[in-house]
């Protein structure tokens, strides 16, 4: 079955309320094998709505629309689609009835402007909505199906959940469109794809798609319209594939933190972890303390970002810092190694670059960053030259930290390794 969305609200277009029904429906029709095939958004004017809709059902005779069914002036969505279905609306005492008890509960009266919620186009199924006062309508005929749900999010979701998804379900959705995703990081989305071949070839009949972000790129593997068993078997096997090909690149899957990944292996192996940062004024202090837990393995750290702090808070000795600078090799390594002596943890991760947009030259442009990782006692370092704005910059390099983290827990066994030095752009 195929269907379109369109979320209906002058505040979804003026950009002041992020679209989060959207992507919210579209992942739930996904796990039911419903295909969205199209969606948009229009404000709250009788005409827009009017236009979209018929649009939608002479195209793909299925629409589900969310917003404008509240009491206020700027709620007409069931209005102007009764129109088009060419039916009247109905006055539906017993809703009323249920909205006056809502209301009583609250020790209000129901306000008049609340009866029109409780009209209904002739025809239309009511979807109840235990979560608020707007029920959603089900209008259906020859001409197709508008599914119609409130904008609220949570009373959306669980209408979507409670009274859409089961019908929508028992129409016979010949199979799911489920997805696995496949976390990489340190390798620009280039590489990746030299990397993983002929992989689209090899995933077949699964499709694959790149999601490249700050944080790296997601490997998103799509299973189309396949019973669910079948489905889960060719990604399980897609995974396998991905994961052989893309090697240590991989971090984890689906929403999984890198942050987390490290913590967790920190964790098997006893290690506690301490920071330095400079460039990133501790935002790898951060994305470690975001994960719940995290106080069993993460020390704390340092914002070492004036020099001062640098000398005397990591034990970065001055003439380091007069003869390379600030972001350098020396400085980084000096800092890792100075504020695991300070807080006596095994793993320290240091960060020191040129965030920007001033202050880069031509031996240092924007975006260098030397990350240094010391591991009882013994350090590595990166040099990293990496893309974007200043925020960019930053949280591309306190992912690279973390993953650098990672890899030297993941190699510990060969500690005495050559160094990994190479540039690798994130
Ligand atoms: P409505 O049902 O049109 O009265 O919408 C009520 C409230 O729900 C709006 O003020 C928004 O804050 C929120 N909302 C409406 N549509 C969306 C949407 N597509 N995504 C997220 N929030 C929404
Ligand atoms: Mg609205």
């Amino acid at each position: 079955m195929n269907i379109e969305l369109l979320t209906i609200g002058t505040e979804l277009l003026l950009g002041f309320t992020i679209d989060t029904n959207a992507a919210h429906i579209a992942r739930t029709l996904g796990e039911i094998g419903v295909r969205l095939v199209r969606r948009g958004s229009v404000g709250d004017r009788g005409d827009d709505i009017r236009d979209a809709v018929r649009e939608s059902l002479d195209r793909t005779g299925a629409l589900i629309t969310t917003g404008g069914l509240g009491p206020t002036r700027d709620d007409i969505t069931k209005r102007v689609v009764a129109e088009l279905y060419g039916t009247p609306l109905e006055f539906h005492d017993e809703i009323w009835q249920v909205l006056v008890e809502r209301f009583a509960r609250m020790g209000r009266v129901a306000p008049a402007v609340n009866r029109l919620q409780a009209e209904v186009p002739r025809g239309a199924t009511v979807l109840r909505n235990h979560w608020g006062t707007a029920p959603g309508l089900w209008l259906e005929d020859s001409r197709g199906i508008v599914i119609m749900l409130p904008g609220v999010p949570r009373e959306m979701r669980m209408l979507l959940a409670q009274e859409v998804v089961p019908r929508l379900a028992a129409r016979g959705a010949n199979g799911v469109i489920r997805s696995r995703v496949v976390r990489t990081s340190g390798i620009p989305e280039s590489l990746l794809a030299e990397r993983l071949g002929d992989i689209e070839e090899r995933v077949t009949p699964l499709t694959l798609a790149y999601l490249p972000g700050y944080d790296g790129v997601d490997l998103r593997l799509t299973a189309w319209n396949l019973p669910s068993a079948g489905a889960d078997a060719a990604l399980a096997d897609g995974v396998g594939l991905l994961r052989e090909r893309a090697g240590d690149h991989v971090y984890g899957e689906e929403e999984r933190d890198l942050a987390a990944v490290l913590l967790d292996a920190a964790r098997q192996r006893g290690v506690r972890i301490a920071v330095a940062e400079s460039c990133t004024g501790g935002l790898v202090g951060k994305r470690l303390t975001d994960t719940p837990g995290s106080s069993d393995v993460f020390m704390g750290g340092v914002i070492a970002y004036d020099n001062a702090v640098k000398t005397q808070l990591v034990e970065v000795p001055q003439v380091l810092l007069d003869t390379h600078g600030a972001v350098s090799e020396e400085v980084a390594s000096a800092m890792a190694l100075g504020v695991a002596r300070r807080l006596g943890v095994s793993l320290t991760l240091a960060v020191t670059g040129v965030a920007g947009p001033g202050g880069g030259s031509q031996a240092k442009p924007v975006g260098t960053v030397w990350l240094a990782t010391a591991l009882d006692g013994a350090v590595k370092t990166q040099r990293l030259v990496l893309p974007g704005s200043r925020e960019e910059i930053r949280l591309r390099a306190a992912q690279a930290a973390l993953l650098f983290g990672l890899r030297r827990l993941q190699s510990g066994a060969r500690l005495d390794a050559p160094t990994d030095g190479a540039p690798t752009p994130a």
